[in-house]
């Protein structure tokens, strides 16, 4: 099977070579020189001669703009990175019978209440990223393409910046920190991304009875919940049971509200996901969120 991975040089992108590589020929496409292929999604239309050129059976999107506070300023570019490539790739999936692996965001709720958004929720992005986030999803599912659009949340990975990264070089450099602690979601690993998403791709591409999952709309994220104050703490108190010089004390690990912390970009109160669906369709596990996190620490301190 030959598979177009687009967006590999990112987080959950890193994480997709790995995982597809098992599956398939994993052609990769995107604007770094490493790439075989040329996909600059900052020019939308120049995509469709990306698929054509290969012919995949299978798309896989991890390419976004994904900078949601820089995404205020460059709504145009948002826009066609996040919303008119992703139509591009979808009309293309659609003309050519490809499957369109594509992943989506908690940024396309409003965060209202306290309870898990499923896939049937009613949307109400606060944010230039979740509104293109949000517009990519409709386009895909206007196409008429077999599609996988996969929301998650709070993603972070062995590559790329992160909120773990960044807490930890903070808490080495900072005597306090102040962490938002009304806003309530799941960090989840780029590693547990992409190899869920094999395992979607094996059930509808692989031989025997269980290719019968649907196409459509799945919320994937790990277990549990906690807010970016918890996560926080976790981190910092994980990073000094094992060693790290840390500046900061835990109590000075400071609980403060969104409203203290304005950003140019709003941000969900609640974005708990419902993964329920996934779980049940694809008879899979989602492990609790402190799991990967410890395992991405122990990584990033062996790397250190
Ligand atoms: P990253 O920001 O780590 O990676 C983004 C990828 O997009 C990179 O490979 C980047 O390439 C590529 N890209 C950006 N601009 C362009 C462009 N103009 N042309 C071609 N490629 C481009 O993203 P993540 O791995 O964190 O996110 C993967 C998916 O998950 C995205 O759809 C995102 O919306 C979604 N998501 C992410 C969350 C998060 O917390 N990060 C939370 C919820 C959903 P390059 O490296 O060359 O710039």
């Amino acid at each position: 099977m030959k598979i177009l991975l687009l967006g590999g040089s990112g987080q959950v992108g890193w994480e997709l070579q790995r995982s597809l590589a098992l599956l398939g020929e994993v052609t990769l496409a995107g604007i770094d020189g490493g790439t075989t292929l040329a996909a600059d999604f900052s020019r939308p239309e120049t995509l469709r001669g990306v698929v054509e050129a290969l012919s995949p059976g299978v798309i896989v999107n991890a390419a976004a703009h994904t900078a949601v506070d820089r995404c205020e300023a460059e709504p145009e570019l948002a826009q066609a990175i996040n919303a008119t490539a992703t139509d591009v790739l979808a009309r293309a999936a659609q003309a050519s019978g490809a499957w369109l692996i594509h992943y989506s965001t908690d940024y396309v709720f409003d965060g209202s209440g306290t309870a898990p958004w499923r896939e049937d929720d009613a949307t109400g992005p606060l944010s230039v990223y979740g509104r293109t986030k949000l517009a990519g999803e409709a386009a895909i599912r206007a196409s008429g393409c077999r599609h996988f659009i996969v929301r998650t949340s709070w993603v972070y990975g062995a590559r790329g910046d992160n909120f773990a990264k960044t807490m930890l070089r903070l808490a080495a450099e900072r005597d306090a920190l102040s962490v938002v602690a009304d806003q309530v979601g799941a960090p989840t690993g780029a590693e547990l991304l992409a190899d869920a998403t094999a395992h979607m791709l094996r059930n509808v591409t692989g031989p025997g009875p269980g290719a019968a999952a649907a196409s459509g709309t799945y919320h994937v994220a790990a277990s549990g919940e906690c807010s970016w104050h918890t996560y926080a703490r976790h981190v910092i108190a994980y990073a000094r049971a094992h060693g790290r010089p840390l500046r900061v004390a835990d109590e000075a690990v400071r609980a403060i509200a969104t409203a203290d912390y304005p950003t140019p970009a709003r941000r969900p109160g609640n974005s708990r996901l419902d993964t329920t669906k996934f779980r049940s369709t694809f008879d899979l596990v989602l492990p609790p969120w402190q799991r990967g996190v410890e395992r991405a620490l122990d990584e990033m301190f062996q790397r250190a």
